[in-house]
């Protein structure tokens, strides 16, 4: 492994793969500048304004070749997003010149920049904190107006500053309570510390258990709703999962923007975002003899937050069918009777029985009958509840809800303690142990390996 210095000159290629009109590569540390000055033919870079973009040429130095006509942006350290010097080439976007100038910088004195490492400098350098990096992950994954919302308020700092309000109260108390153990001649001194200690645990075990209610909700902005469509052959899936993907809001997406070979597909259906499971099994046996069904419907349910079941509206119920209403009965489900235009041999008694009527819709796929309906439903489902909620924080982040959780435990251990009549010094250790992981979530306590695994999740150039 090559070694590094902690604040060398890094390049990467920040815009995504493919042919866009332009691409930009982008350079941060204290020889930026210099290395863009051997490849750059135009103003001396060097003499240059901070803040300023400049017309010019790459040209190999090497071969005198031109490579590309580009703007190169200038800014200098401090006002940058790494507080180091950043050098911003836009080129022409070819996938040949712009790994052509990545190629010329390398060779000139950068090295290339692993995952996410412009972020984790913003950071190193108290540019940004923990959870603003993490939004930064987040706007780039994000896959509705809704979720871009959200990571966007994070990036401000609301989380951050929720976080904060909540170590200041702890340490508040904790300071009280040194001041208490200090001066034990006075009386009654253990009883109100620990009636401080236990009011305060409280307060802000219930502050955190709010905070938490909103991490379901925002996991799902975030990753998207993991739904399965199931159902018998020839009941409708690949005509629905087509009307679903086709109105135009098909997003295929790569899973984080990293790896690239995993495929998924994600649909919003106002503004909700739906990550469809197991499409492959519904797309690969179009025209064919399903090679059903049970066993790998099985699954996809597991995986699944909403489960759509067809059903064949103009035949009786199967075995089958009875076998996916008791597999999904504890889900959340959507009941679709589809193919209502053709004449209905359903019983509908025994499905009113088993399905509730909230869960239960009718539709043509072929005639494009009840769909909206659908749609309104999935929405109604997902939005319930939090309308009013949009200007609060939303957890979107598995590490802050995992921390939140620690710190709840260590709150409810205080509490615990004080219940079974611990020393005061010993229920003090709990909630300085909450005060630490909070800590964590904004990073103001901070292990090297923690930032490494968490900004090594970005893609390359951001
Ligand atoms: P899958 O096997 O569950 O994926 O079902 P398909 O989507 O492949 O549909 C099977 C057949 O039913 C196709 O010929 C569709 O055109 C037809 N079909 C789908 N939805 C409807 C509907 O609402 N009404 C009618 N009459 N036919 C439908
Ligand atoms: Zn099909």
């Amino acid at each position: 492994l090559m070694q590094t210095t902690e604040y060398d000159t890094i390049a990467a290629i920040s815009t995504p793969p493919g042919e866009g009109a332009i691409s930009i590569v982008r350079m941060s540390g204290e020889e930026s500048l210099e290395v863009a000055t051997k490849i750059f033919k135009g103003k001396n870079l060097q003499d240059v304004q901070s803040h300023t973009i400049n017309y010019g040429h790459i040209v190999d130095p090497e071969t005198n070749e031109e490579i590309d006509e580009v703007m190169v942006s200038v800014m200098r350290a401090p006002k940058t997003f790494t507080r180091e010097d950043i050098i911003e080439i836009n080129c022409h976007g070819g996938i040949v010149p712009t790994n052509k100038i990545l190629q010329l910088l390398l060779q000139n004195g950068a090295r290339l920049a692993e995952p996410g490492e412009f972020t984790k400098r913003a950071f190193l350098h108290g540019r940004i904190d923990l959870t603003q990096a993490e939004s930064v992950m987040d706007l780039i994954r994000a896959k509705t107006d809704r979720s871009m919302q959200i990571a966007l308020g994070q990036l401000d700092g609301n989380l951050s500053q929720l976080i904060k309000n909540l170590r200041q109260d702890i340490l508040d108390v904790l300071a009280q309570v040194e001041v208490n153990i200090d001066y034990p001649e006075y009386d009654d001194v253990e009883t109100l510390t620990t009636r401080l200690l236990k009011e305060k645990a409280q307060e802000v075990k219930a502050r955190i258990e709010e905070l938490l209610k909103t991490a379901g909700q925002g996991k799902i902005m975030r990753d998207g709703l993991a739904t399965a469509i199931v159902g018998r052959p020839n009941v409708g899936k690949s005509s629905l999962l087509n009307y679903l993907l086709h109105e135009d809001k098909a997003i295929v997406t790569d899973v984080a923007g990293t790896t690239r070979d995993v495929i998924e597909e994600y649909v919003n259906i106002r503004d909700v975002p739906l990550k469809l499971i197991d499409t492959a099994g519904i797309h690969e046996t179009q025209d064919k003899v399903e090679k059903i069904g049970v066993e790998r419907s099985r699954r996809a349910i597991g995986q699944a937050d909403l489960v759509m079941i067809l059903l064949n509206a103009s035949e009786p119920l199967t075995v089958e069918d009875r076998q996916l209403l008791e597999l999904t009965k504890d889900k959340k489900r959507l009941v679709i009777l589809n193919k209502t235009d053709l004449p209905q041999k359903i019983e509908m008694a025994e499905v009113k029985q088993i399905v509730a009527a909230e869960e239960l819709l009718s539709t043509s796929v072929l005639k494009n009958d009840g769909l909206d309906e659908l749609e309104e439903r999935i929405a109604k489902m997902f939005f319930n509840g939090i309308e009013n909620s949009q200007t609060t924080v939303m957890l979107t982040n598995s590490r802050h809800i995992a921390l939140l959780h620690q710190a709840k435990d260590s709150l409810q251990a205080v509490l615990d303690g004080i219940e079974a009549g611990m020393p005061v010094d010993l229920c003090q250790i709990d909630m300085t142990n909450a005060w630490d992981v909070l800590g964590e979530i904004t990073g103001d306590s901070y292990q090297d390996e923690l930032l490494d695994q968490l900004f090594s999740q970005f893609c390359l150039g951001k």
